[in-house]
């Protein structure tokens, strides 16, 4: 790494991504949302291997500009409003900027002391911004680790439940465990369960419906539990969502987490979005509950400015987490290690290596401050709220679910009740929207509707962007609906 090199083409960089903010607002139309390429398209533009002789960052960054760039989908567009957002912020740029700098590997405490101590000072500056239970602090038997994704996260907490209630019963009765979600469960769940060795008919989905808003019903859960231990089955783990991925619904905690504790149940919490919310006190409702959850994470890369990735998890005990995934080969051991009295992160991991994740969340938190960041989430749920408005103003379209965050579940209603033929409509200017490069948006499917999803939270969404959004909506609805808006 040679430092004046680094300085010059550092900058050079810098500057190139500062332009590239610069133009996805200022000529939006040389950078359509949805990438609009075919598969395979960058093969033909990049030779069969790699350079024998070095070629310049110029060169380089014209390719970047000409063959990467088209495919790309502008997730830091203004008028990006798929799926949940990925966030970035100037901070969380500077971090990761600083993090890849020093690229240090905080697998122990001794390889960066500052790793892993500035981590858990900053996971509990955020539990308590959170008003989470003392227990998940470090001060207590808990303490918070950065994930890389909320995928890690769930996967980890499925293997510490899993072994600590092993430990309970036996390891033979493997086979008898069960774990609890809802059909709205984020995918990863099943997922963890599967490389947790749980069996596929034991992982139990309960139907959810509009009646709940799509959140799990604590009657359907507290049945299915009776019913298996009748069987001889183990339950042991429950993965409740706040701000499930489809329609950011709310599995009630309070019900949820009295029978986890009655039974004796792992409750997971799964606020990978909505859970950003939260910070502000009046969304602090929707995490009512977590006082009888064992661990809870959120994505501050989805929604809390953190730049891809960063997902804080925290656990009442750490010491399940520790059990589930320590290892200790002789080349890791250290003096003070031995003792316990310092946290390795790589026990409450599944790799060994980890990034220097905390530097960007705490340079979030110093240089914005927590008001501002509360005021930046109530902006987007504004925002959506707008969205929501023009949604329900015209005839031709209905708003699906109750919206509690920034995500709008919305569809072109249907024509006398046919609901097929409103399926493929939505499908259809589901297609027609995203091909036009403008705007890009998602959708799901809720009780067998076809539904568009409008999630605002792409740090440069403005009102205007949300009004030309609907604009093109409507355009392009317009060929279904009676009343050509135009
Ligand atoms: N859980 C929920 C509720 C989500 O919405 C998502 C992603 O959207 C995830 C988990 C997975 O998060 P990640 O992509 O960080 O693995």
């Amino acid at each position: 790494m040679d430092s004046e090199l680094l300085r010059e083409q550092g900058h050079i960089m810098v500057d190139f991504i500062a332009d590239y903010y610069k133009n996805l607002q200022d000529s939006p139309q040389d950078f359509p949302v949805l990438s609009q390429v075919q598969p395979g398209y960058l093969r033909d533009m990049l030779p069969d291997s790699a350079p024998e002789r070095p070629e310049s960052l110029k060169e380089l960054l014209d390719d970047v500009s000409k063959k990467i760039m088209p495919g790309i989908t502008h997730w830091q567009s203004p008028s990006y409003f798929a799926y949940y957002a990925s966030s970035t912020s100037v901070a969380g740029f500077l971090g990761e900027m600083l993090n890849a700098g020093l690229s240090v590997v905080g697998f122990t405490w001794l390889t960066s002391p500052a790793a892993t101590e500035l981590e858990i000072i900053v996971l509990d500056w955020l539990a308590k911004l959170l008003q989470l239970p003392d227990h998940f602090l470090s001060t207590g038997n808990g303490g918070g680790v950065i994930q890389g994704t909320g995928c890690e996260a769930v996967l980890v907490v499925v293997l510490a439940a899993r072994d600590r209630i092993l430990k309970k019963v036996g390891k033979t009765l493997l086979p008898q465990l069960v774990v609890y979600g809802s059909d709205q469960t984020h995918s990863s769940f099943r997922k963890a369960c599967l490389i947790g060795g749980i069996h596929e008919e034991n992982i139990r989905l309960l139907k959810t419906d509009s009646s709940t808003n799509y959140g799990m019903p604590p009657e359907s859960l507290e049945e299915a539990i009776s019913h298996d231990l009748a069987k001889g089955f183990i339950p042991f783990f429950i993965c409740a969502t706040v701000g499930t991925t489809s329609s950011a619904a709310v599995d009630p905690l309070v019900p949820l987490g009295n029978i986890a504790k009655k039974y004796g149940i792992w409750l997971h919490v799964d606020a990978a979005y909505a859970g950003n919310a939260c910070i502000c006190p009046e969304y602090r409702k929707f995490i009512d509950g977590i006082e009888n959850a064992d661990s809870f994470n959120m994505n501050a890369h989805k929604w809390l400015f953190a730049n891809q990735t960063c997902s804080p998890l925290w656990v009442k005990d750490r010491y399940s987490l520790i059990d589930a995934l320590k290892t200790n080969p002789e080349y890791l051991e250290f003096k003070v290690s031995k003792k316990d009295t310092v946290v390795n992160y790589k026990d409450w991991q599944i790799s060994l290596s980890r990034r220097f994740r905390s530097l960007k969340l705490w340079m979030v938190l110093r240089l914005y401050g927590s008001e501002n960041l509360r005021n930046f989430i109530r902006d987007h749920v504004n925002l959506a709220k707008h969205f929501e408005d023009y949604v329900a103003q015209d005839p031709s379209f209905e708003v699906v679910t109750t919206r509690y965050f920034s995500l709008v579940c919305f569809r072109l209603a249907p024509v006398d009740g046919d609901e097929d033929q409103c399926n493929e409509r939505n499908r259809e200017l589901l297609a027609a929207v995203n091909s036009t490069g403008k705007i890009f948006i998602s959708h799901t499917a809720l009780s067998g509707k076809f539904v568009l999803r409008f999630a605002v939270g792409a740090p440069l969404t403005e009102e205007k962007h949300v009004t030309e959004a609907w604009q093109i909506i409507q355009k392009h609805a317009s060929k279904f609906t009676r009343n050509d808006h135009y």
